[in-house]
């Protein structure tokens, strides 16, 4: 008998139909006689319209109280399955984060596991109970709710399943598994047998939001195995996994879009030592994490440093920006919301020259404009005026052969 954690996203719970779907699946695992954990996100669009509710009823909204106001969308969720799985014979119970000890740090809406007890799950495993969590959520040391940043419930799922030594996490999306690029925005994109935990810690970074960056460190780090699917059909999706995957032999091996960016430029800073220093400690100093850096040449004595940040970030560093431009002497800060970068990736470029000429032409070629250049061994990431990023990522993915043959 395999103990098996099932996660279902947003889209696969967004409404009773499809919850009872997932109880259905649910339904069919245990009575393949295997133990059954569920973790469950909020119905699709609930917990932007609780973020948009909070921004309604406050400006600034408490952190604490959002974490409280956004766990409920979880709560929802959890109890409605469960509710099903009883009406259809099974022993179920929903448990909340704290319920099933999930302890965090106290960082609200963006929380970090630190330890999951999970010994009330087992006793309830061992009673042959179906055990549903409400993801994305859990409790710090003092008691407080916590939310673990969007799209957290990948995280919980695989936290719980390395708590309880589960055999394997499947997570359950609205798409067939994990592809070269989002295959909503790139219809050519290719889905992947497997890939490496590796390789999706850097698709997951640079956008690809399929699962949540912390939940694939986890899975390395205690070497669960995860299986991304759809909870629409019985396809087999693609398995994130240790070995080195035929995919890394590739020289670009995937494309990713991330929209999640602004853009900051501070122009005519005097080019003194130090002075980067005084641009990005306040910053840092208010948690904001900045992305891509750019410094241009010196032109007497001067300077433009621009820089990304996520947008919901954009107007609190655009205001740190404007009393750095007092303290420094810069001229002045501008902003651009509507940007996107783009990213080619592959652990193969590290040996092979050309890469950037073949992305920076291929862009050129659609009269796509480059507005800022970062690389590293195995990426290269441009960042492009938002309206074009899709476009980008459907040119690259075919420049860099990776379109499907269908
Ligand atoms: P869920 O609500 O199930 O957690 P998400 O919306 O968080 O689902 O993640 C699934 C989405 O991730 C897909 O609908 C797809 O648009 C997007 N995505 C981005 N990059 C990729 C990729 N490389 N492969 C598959 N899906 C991707
Ligand atoms: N409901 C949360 C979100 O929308 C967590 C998740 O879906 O994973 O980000
Ligand atoms: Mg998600």
């Amino acid at each position: 008998m395999a103990l098996i954690v099932q996660k279902f996203g947003g889209t696969s719970v967004a409404d009773i139909d499809r919850i009872r779907n997932v109880a259905n699946r649910v339904a069919q695992t245990s009575d393949q006689g295997n133990s059954v954990v569920v973790i469950l996100s909020a119905m699709a669009g609930v917990t932007d319209k609780l973020i948009s509710l909070a921004n309604q009823a406050s400006e600034n909204p408490d952190k604490r109280e959002m974490d409280v106001l956004l766990a409920t969308g979880e709560q929802t969720t959890s109890a409605l399955l469960a509710m099903m799985l009883k009406q259809m014979g099974y022993k179920a119970q929903s448990m909340l984060g704290h319920q099933a000890q999930v302890m965090t740090d106290s960082d609200y809406g963006n929380a970090r596991i630190i330890d999951i007890g999970a010994s009330r799950v087992r006793k309830l495993i061992e009673k042959d109970t179906i055990v549903v969590v409400a993801g994305f959520q859990g409790e710090d040391t003092k008691g407080n709710i916590t939310t673990l940043g969007r799209g957290g419930s990948d995280t919980s799922a695989v936290a719980i399943a390395a708590a309880l030594k589960a055999d394997t996490c499947e997570i359950y999306t609205d798409v067939n598994g994990i592809y070269t690029a989002d295959p909503n925005i790139c219809p050519k994109a290719r889905k992947l047998k497997m890939i490496s935990y590796d390789e999706m810690l850097n698709m997951a970074s640079l956008g690809a939001k399929v699962l949540q960056i912390r939940s694939v460190g986890f899975a390395k780090k205690y070497n669960i195995p995860v299986h991304v699917r759809s909870s629409f059909n019985e396809e087999e999706g693609t398995m994130v996994v240790s070995e080195d995957s035929a995919m890394e032999q590739l020289v670009v091996s995937g494309v990713t879009l991330d929209k999640d960016q602004a853009r900051i430029t501070l122009t005519k800073v005097p080019d003194q030592p130090g002075i980067a220093a005084k641009v990005f400690s306040p910053i840092a100093e208010n948690n904001i994490l900045v992305d891509m850096i750019i410094q241009n040449t010196n032109i007497a004595g001067h300077t433009d440093i621009t820089f990304t940040v996520p947008k919901a970030d954009y107007k609190r560093t655009m205001k740190l920006t404007e009393q750095i431009v007092k303290q420094t002497g810069a001229q002045e800060a501008l902003g651009d919301i509507n940007i996107a970068k783009v990213s080619v990736i592959g652990v193969g470029m590290k040996n092979h020259s050309g890469v950037a000429s073949v992305m920076f032409n291929t862009l050129a070629r659609d009269n796509i404009n480059i507005l800022m250049i970062t690389t590293s061994e195995i990426r290269i990431s441009c960042t492009v005026e938002e309206k074009y990023a899709e476009l980008a990522v459907r040119v690259l993915h075919t420049a860099f052969g990776l379109d499907t043959e269908e």
